[in-house]
């Protein structure tokens, strides 16, 4: 790829990045562009106005000033304002309203951007606005879809529909959905031997009306997504290039352009390098605290943006920890548990004091690449799972929704570098995991599984750099 030249009598591509608003889809969409902009390319980049106010609180009014080739746009998400602006928005919600709020100002904002002097030529959306692909071809514009998952979950949603048809899917009917029937093995695809109904996307094995919601409007997703020009995704090969290969015969050409975390630190240019997506105020003093800690010595605790616990599980993973005796940094977000009841118990704060860190949420690559980390107690979204293994963390797996089941499955089955913890967790589960990933011999093999991940997630980066020069 050249680099677009600065000149004035060349004009710089310009890419109209649009992500999905959420936590997990705005940091790998940012990652994109600003790969792109250090490519020579124009960036627009929209964020709902809900999500622009909040990093505006996140990360202070200067944060998202953009460059006059990097700019940020708003649209508006078209949900009544919600009770408590800092928590994440209701997830069916947002999807419902994708194709009903967000076509017409896409659309406005298309039509002002070619009236200016940079048109633009390309547009990068979230796989799950499909709704983009009418707006690209209304202004015969090329659309690339980053796909922010990872490749077993789009196999799994592209299958669904098929494996239902041929009675390969038990119906999601719960007469069905008897004990032991979660086991049952999935003949997905060939290189996706010893999938289980509980490594499918949730979707696909809950039965409620949000299930069956998200279900149907991923497969739309994934059937719009064949639209594309190409689709991009988060990955690298030694992870998934089995699977990409057997996208090849339906899909537009599938790229793996990850891992995004490590790229980005290599190619970004100074002049966008500190911007930032996190929707939450990041607490230094996480990366302080760990810098008095011995190597490999913590185990980090962190479900991500989106998951919700009760409170009894909670409590399970406070006595889980604090049976374990190691050094723990836990995240909890402010929204973590249901009906805001995230008080921990006075006795595990007392007892785990010196050797715990809590926060309510941190730079988490920065984290995740500290020598101090050992270990990953995770929800298994896809950008944890990738920044676990781009720094040679090993994981225990508790996944809570979505591509997480399936994310989860590879991590343990295929890559072996994580263990799986019960959906319905105890605390003697929690305490003989963390005990086994950060003091024994399963946990050092996980590790060294995940260092040569991490290896290989290094060439991965380096062979791209040389080959975007
Ligand atoms: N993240 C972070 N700080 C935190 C928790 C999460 O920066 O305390 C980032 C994390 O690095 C990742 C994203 O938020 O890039 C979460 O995405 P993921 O796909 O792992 O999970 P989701 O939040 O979508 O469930």
């Amino acid at each position: 790829m050249e680099k677009a030249s600065m000149g004035s009598s060349q004009k710089k591509p310009h890419a109209l990045c649009l992500p999905a608003p959420t936590q997990g889809h705005i940091n790998p969409m940012l990652k994109v562009a600003k790969i792109l902009h250090s490519k020579g390319f124009h960036i627009t980049f929209v964020n709902t106005e809900f999500n622009h106010q909040r990093l505006l609180k996140s990360q202070g009014s200067d944060a998202l000033h953009g460059l006059p080739t990097f700019c940020f746009e708003t649209i508006l998400d078209g949900l009544p304002p919600p009770q408590n602006p800092d928590a994440t928005q209701d997830v069916e919600s947002l999807c419902k309203s994708f194709d009903k709020n967000f076509m017409g100002p896409f659309q406005s904002l298309l039509t002002k951007l070619n009236a200016s002097s940079s048109p633009v030529t390309c547009i990068v959306a979230d796989a799950v606005m499909g709704f983009t692909h009418d707006v690209a071809s209304e202004f015969d514009i090329p659309e690339i879809v980053l796909w922010t998952s990872g490749v077993g979950c789009l196999i799994c949603i592209h299958e669904y529909p098929s494996l239902l048809e041929r009675g390969l899917m038990p119906r999601k009917d719960s007469s069905t959905l008897v004990n032991g029937y979660l086991d049952t093995l999935i003949d997905c695809a060939p290189t996706m031997s010893g999938l289980r109904l509980k490594d499918m996307p949730s979707y696909f094995r809950n039965a409620s009306s949000f299930d069956d919601y998200m279900g149907e409007f991923l497969c739309l997703q994934v059937e719009r997504a064949k639209r594309a020009s190409a689709i991009i995704i988060n990955t690298f090969h030694e992870l998934d290039h089995d699977l990409l290969e057997m996208l090849c015969s339906t899909f537009p050409p599938c790229y793996e352009i990850g891992p995004l975390n490590l790229l980005e630190k290599t190619i970004v240019d100074d002049s966008v390098a500190s911007l930032s997506s996190s929707l939450w105020k990041e607490e230094d003093k996480c990366l302080e605290w760990l810098e008095s800690k011995p190597l490999s010595s913590v185990i980090y605790v962190n479900f991500g943006s989106l998951t919700v616990m009760t409170h009894e599980h909670l409590v399970e993973f406070c006595w889980g920890l604090a049976k374990s005796n190691c050094s723990f940094l836990w995240i909890i977000r402010p929204d973590l548990v249901k009906g805001n009841s995230s008080v921990l118990p006075a006795e595990f704060l007392e007892q785990t004091n010196s050797r715990g860190m809590l926060a309510s949420w941190c730079q988490q690559e920065q984290v995740l690449n500290h020598p101090a980390i050992g270990g990953f107690l995770t929800h298994s979204g896809w950008n944890s799972t990738i920044e676990s293994i781009s720094g040679g963390v090993p994981m225990i797996c508790w996944p809570y929704l979505g591509d997480q089941q399936t994310n989860c499955w590879s991590c343990y089955n295929k890559w072996e570098v994580a263990m799986e913890i019960d959906s319905d967790v105890k605390r003697e589960e929690v305490a003989k995991l963390v005990i086994e990933l950060m003091n024994e011999e399963r946990g050092n093999e996980l590790r060294k599984n995940a260092i040569d991940l991490k290896n290989k997630a290094q060439k991965a980066c380096a062979y791209k750099i040389i080959w975007i020069k």
